[in-house]
């Protein structure tokens, strides 16, 4: 099949361009890492289809510049490419090793091309530079193990795999063919398959990137779907689904799980002399000290205005009372400077524990917990209430 390294060339450059400027408006109008990771993508394909330009016009350039010029265009473009991905995969971004990596790459080429000229070896310290660069990619994807890896971290691994064997395979050619090409414009099948399939690769990688990009954007939007905004603990959806797993777990392994409900006192009184804005910061200040008295493993969430709920896996109903009681304890201890003032909050709670071998499931164990903060609500509020095992199984509330 004829085919000319220039035409080949321009179709690369072309592609390389078109991509960027895609990637490019994708990014429009939107803010974080992601997205600035994408413009970097965007912008390494616009170098890299500078360099492809620049392959394309070699009749018109002298070859020293295009030496010169389009490793450098193409160090630049892999480095970049390199550190998009990490920053999607917010991995460290390594801006010095890509930086050395370029810069000691380009030296060697220059030094083969125009200093001591061997052709072999420059290809060979070239190739060197951007293995590097795809090793840093690599190891980014690889991070967490193969296993946990995702279809897209996957997807990446194979094309980055196999940038790296076309490297290997132009290298072999060249120092194991009786009859090697003596330049990358020389007419030669290595030359043709080297530039044509590595032409493909911009096309390919961005495929990967965004199937990265878009996984990443599922699973920021599943997190903050997730997150209560406000106080920065975990929303009802997601507490419900924290519950679940843990109670699911402590039915598995025949052990207790204890759950707090806690609404704070008089709230409406806060509402109303500080405003809203103040209490929000009263709420803010609640979850911190629930939070520091709560232990690794014990899980917080906000089910309501002022109404939060702790689940404490491995804790039967006398010990969630006995943190239960810490908790109000805390709270009653802590005055909170809202706006000038000193204000003394207290909390009531209701306590619950879904006990090993009773099969109960998560709303009937909220209920429970919730019927009990009722109880400590009725008998005075800052007190902590219990539910009443033998109560497990029946709806309290409607
Ligand atoms: P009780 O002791 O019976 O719990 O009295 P309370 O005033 O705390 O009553 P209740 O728990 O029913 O009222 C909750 C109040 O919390 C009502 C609402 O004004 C306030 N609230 C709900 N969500 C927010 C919020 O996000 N920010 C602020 N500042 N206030 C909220
Ligand atoms: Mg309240
Ligand atoms: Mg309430």
């Amino acid at each position: 099949m004829p085919m000319h390294i220039e035409t080949l060339s321009l179709i690369s450059a072309v592609q390389s361009l078109a991509l960027a400027i895609l990637l490019w408006a994708g990014t429009q109008g939107g803010s974080g890492s992601a997205r600035t990771s994408l413009k970097m993508r965007a912008g390494a394909l616009a170098v890299e289809s500078a360099a492809w330009g620049m392959l394309a016009a070699q009749a018109w350039l002298h070859p020293a510049q295009l030496l010169l010029g389009g490793n450098a265009l193409n160090l630049v473009a892999q480095g970049m490419s390199a550190v998009a991905l990490r920053m999607l995969l917010r991995e460290s971004l390594r801006w010095r090793t890509v930086l050395a990596i370029g810069v000691v790459g380009w030296l060697g080429v220059a030094w083969f091309g125009v200093i001591d000229t061997d052709y072999r070896l420059r290809v060979l310290w070239g190739s060197a530079a951007i293995m590097a660069d795809i090793g840093l990619r690599m190891q980014a994807l690889l991070r967490g193990g193969l296993r946990r890896s995702s279809r897209a971290r996957r997807a990446l691994l194979v094309m980055c795999s196999a940038s790296a064997l076309l490297l290997v395979w132009r290298n072999g050619q060249l120092w194991f063919d009786f009859n090697p090409p003596a330049d990358i414009i020389q007419p030669d099948t290595v030359n043709y398959i080297y530039v044509l399939l590595s032409g493909m690769q911009p096309m390919f990688l961005s495929i990967g990137f965004l199937l990265l990009y878009s996984e990443t954007l599922r699973s920021e939007l599943h997190q903050l779907a997730r997150v209560d905004s406000l106080t920065g603990v975990k929303n009802r959806l997601a507490l419900i689904e924290t519950a679940t797993q843990l109670l699911s777990h402590a039915h598995r392994v025949g052990r207790p799980l204890g759950v707090l409900m806690i609404d704070a006192d008089h709230f409406k009184s806060i509402n109303d002399r500080f405003g809203h804005g103040g209490g929000d910061k009263v709420l803010l200040a609640l979850v911190g000290s629930i939070r520091g008295t709560l232990r690794a493993g014990n899980a917080i969430g906000r089910i309501g205005g002022e109404e939060f709920v702790v689940l404490a896996p491995d804790t039967g109903l006398e010990q969630a009372m006995v943190l239960a009681e810490r908790i109000r304890r805390t709270i009653e201890s802590t005055p909170l400077l809202v706006e000038g003032h000193l204000l003394q909050l207290t909390v009531s709670i209701g306590a619950a524990a879904a006990e090993p071998g009773a099969q109960e499931d998560v709303m009937n164990l909220l209920q429970r917990a919730d019927a009990a903060l009722y109880a400590a609500k009725h008998a005075g509020r800052n007190r902590v209430m219990a539910a009443d095992p033998a109560l497990a199984g029946r709806r309290l509330l409607a």
